[in-house]
């Protein structure tokens, strides 16, 4: 049985999507890892920002701008405190994870020098391996891979044994999106440390589940996207130190990340607004904070436990389900459970489920090197949120024993 401090009924009150019907049946939302549902409240602040706020920032000395501006920097401040960062400039507000990595990707073009060594791990998003590829190709420096073994877990002694004084960067999500391995980082943050390598921890799967202090990791960088973690699209974090953030070029050109414009030179502007050019997401970065609110209102030590519930209540249930396999395994896991049945596409399963109204993921997950490890062409992924239920994962598993029984 699941007990929780969690009151889930209230919680669900807060999420409208949660009423509605697919295909005639109740909605059941199992593709968290991909985005998370939006809670009234996040709502209620974009309608009310369009409503009675919306103008440009940083530029007007008219009442709206001016308290747009304000509701801007708060949410900044919100985010540091979240993230435990030292320094508020040091949070740059970026569209999500992906344009975060793209910023320091770019950065390290000026930084690295053929022959040097940056480093991914084997479990990466395609977000966090694709940007590195074209910077190695730019510079000449060299991609090593720490792998992973069967249970989806890094080989960390692998990991050692590629670490040296060439490594200049290491890459490595916090938490895997398509198998849900809680990755050492701290141990990863050490050891390359010790061989002055800098370290980006892709935290956009771990975000949800696990509050991360930047401080106490020491990471260098730490991404994340609003958009899982109860906030709108289109917006999220680029944490760097102080140090790195000076050191890096700008990625784009434009307005508000200038000091100076001549035709003969330009000056940039101090942090974070070199890393911010142009008009950002408002709305949304004022929503993102709204949504660190909420979950922060919940507790994150909550939200942990109770996913866990539902992580080990839903491995249960399906692995008694004939031909059912997981994939990622691994000791240390957050709520996200990748599966094939023998002789079945992932495909089809998906299909089924959402006629059924379960919503999961189906396909490669932006990781196709995982799939390619594992010799699949895909998995179907139930990821689960805290306003998911246990008669959810019920629900779930009936839908695939049908499916089952159709497709074989
Ligand atoms: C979702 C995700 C990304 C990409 O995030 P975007 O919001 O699409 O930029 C990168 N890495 C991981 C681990 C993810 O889960």
């Amino acid at each position: 049985m699941i007990q929780t401090v969690l009151d889930i009924v209230a919680i669900r009150k807060d999420f409208p999507i949660l009423n509605r019907k697919v295909n005639g049946k109740p909605l059941v939302y199992l593709d968290n890892a991909a985005t998370s549902q939006t809670p009234q409240q996040v709502i209620d602040t974009i309608v009310d920002y369009y409503s009675n706020t919306n103008a440009n920032i940083h530029r007007g000395v008219h009442t709206l701008s001016q308290e747009a501006t304000d509701a801007y920097e708060q949410a900044r401040l919100k985010v540091q405190k979240h993230f435990n960062a030292e320094k508020a400039h040091e949070i740059i507000l970026t569209s999500g994870t992906t344009h975060s990595i793209n910023i320091v990707a770019n950065g390290f073009a000026a930084i690295l020098q053929p022959g040097d060594e940056i480093m991914v791990s084997a479990l990466e998003h395609h977000s966090n391996i694709v940007p590195w590829q074209m910077l190695c190709e730019r510079t000449g420096a060299i991609l090593k891979v720490i792998p992973m073994n069967l249970e989806g877990e890094l080989v960390m002694a692998e990991f050692h044994k590629l670490l040296s004084d060439r490594t200049k960067l290491v890459f490595c999500n916090h938490v895997s999106n398509a198998l849900g391995t809680v990755n050492p980082i701290e141990e990863i943050i050490e050891s390359a440390h010790k061989k002055g390598a800098a370290v980006l921890i892709d935290g956009a799967q771990a975000a949800p589940h696990i509050k991360a202090d930047v401080q106490q990791l020491d990471v260098d960088f730490y991404v994340v996207s609003g958009h899982k973690m109860c906030g709108p699209t289109g917006v999220g974090m680029l944490y760097g130190k102080e140090a790195w953030l000076q050191k890096l070029p700008p990625y784009q050109g434009g307005g508000e990340m200038i000091a100076e414009v001549t035709f003969e030179k330009t000056t940039y502007a101090d942090l974070p607004h070199k890393f911010e050019a142009g008009t950002p997401n408002i709305c949304g970065g004022i929503a993102f904070g709204a949504a660190l609110d909420y979950m922060n209102a919940i507790g994150f030590p909550a939200i942990a436990a109770y996913e866990d519930e539902l992580l080990q209540y839903a491995t249960e249930k399906l692995l008694a389900i004939e031909g059912l396999k997981i994939y990622g395994t691994a000791k240390e896991k957050t709520a996200v459970v990748s599966f094939n049945i023998e002789g079945i596409h992932p495909y089809d399963i998906g299909s089924i489920l959402d006629k059924l109204g379960v919503a999961v993921r189906t396909g490669h997950h932006c990781a196709q090197p995982i799939m390619e490890f594992f010799k699949i062409p895909g998995t179907v992924r139930a990821s689960f949120s805290f306003y998911n239920t246990k008669e959810e994962v019920d629900v779930l598993v009936a839908a695939v024993e049908r499916a089952r029984a159709m497709l074989l």
